[in-house]
């Protein structure tokens, strides 16, 4: 995989591992009169379902470059993750179906001490259950999606992509596996339940990764349950996001809309003055914001 030539106003070739060329989202409709004053190098799915939410807390992330110290259930998803696209890794690589025996190994001995060191280290983590649980339900869960890496035709693992929308900046992000033969790319999501439906924000990130792969995205749900289970477009087609030309317009100029925002809220307040709280208005988003001790929404 691979991240192709990227030059500014002049479009994307972004190029699969087997040399297939994607859609390029060359468009030329220009942001607002404002000049572009936003001190950010990229844009993606994350960063506008962010400032979307919450526009404060959108620039203690990207402005201030404030981390958020990660929570078990990123620590989770993200281990589960990595031991599932070790398993297709290996597909693609040796054109056979992993033994589950390896992927497991490999999940214990690589993927969870690797992420542990990159978050900082297991102190760093806000962990809600003892971490060699969560390490367990990681290879659990794991093991429930084992079976399904048959069915499925690895071209590119953790596929990086990067768009010209015709914004200032690109719009950068990862689809976690692109098929052969135009099969649908597929997401994996870890969930508390089971569900037969995509989220509205699993919409959004499906249609921006359809500006770069354009073909349907299926959401493949890995869930925490006692005895986690997995379901995929084939069990629930409402986990199975089509592709439309139509929307890949709608979503560019949504992307250039929330830049705009982005770049008019620098231009007002600055990296200094506060930014508007709008989590307050969202049912659990303060509740999980690192950045609530300070926020004026929250002053009493
Ligand atoms: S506490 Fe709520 S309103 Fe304040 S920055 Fe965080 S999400 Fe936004």
């Amino acid at each position: 995989m691979r991240i192709e030539d990227f030059q500014q106003g002049q479009g994307l070739s972004v190029v699969s591992a087997s040399g297939a060329l994607y859609a390029p989202a060359a468009d030329t409709a220009l942001l607002g009169e404002l000049p572009w004053v936003l001190p950010l190098e990229h844009f993606s799915f994350s960063s506008l379902q962010m400032l979307e939410l919450c526009p404060r807390q959108w620039k203690q992330r990207y402005i201030l470059g404030i981390k958020e110290p990660p929570a078990q259930a990123l620590v989770l998803g993200r281990a589960t993750h990595g031991g599932i696209e070790f398993g297709l890794d290996t597909k693609m690589v040796t054109q056979t179906d992993p033994a589950l025996d390896l992927v497991l190994s490999y999940y214990h001995d690589a993927v969870w001490p690797q992420l542990v060191d990159e978050m900082g280290g297991s102190g760093e983590i806000l962990w809600d259950d003892k971490p060699d649980l969560v390490r367990d339900k990681g290879a659990q869960m794991v093991t429930a999606y084992h079976p399904h890496i048959s069915r499925l035709e690895p071209e590119a693992v953790e596929y990086g992509f990067s768009l010209d929308v015709g914004a200032p900046i690109p719009v950068k992000g990862w689809i976690d596996l692109v098929q052969r033969n135009g099969r649908p790319s597929i997401d994996f999501k870890t969930a508390k339940a089971r569900r037969s439906d995509v989220k509205p924000e699993w919409r959004v990130q499906a249609r921006i990764y359809q500006l770069a792969v354009p073909r349907p995205v299926d959401f493949h749900v890995i869930t925490k349950t006692v005895e986690p289970a997995v379901v995929t477009g084939l069990d629930a087609e409402g986990l199975l996001v089509p592709h439309s030309e139509l929307i890949d317009q709608e979503t560019k100029r949504r992307l250039r809309q929330a830049l705009d925002d982005a770049n008019r809220y620098y231009a007002t307040y600055g990296p200094d003055e506060e930014w508007p709280a709008r989590g307050i208005h969202h049912d659990w988003r303060c509740s999980w914001c690192a950045y609530q001790k300070d926020c004026p929404a929250w002053v009493s």
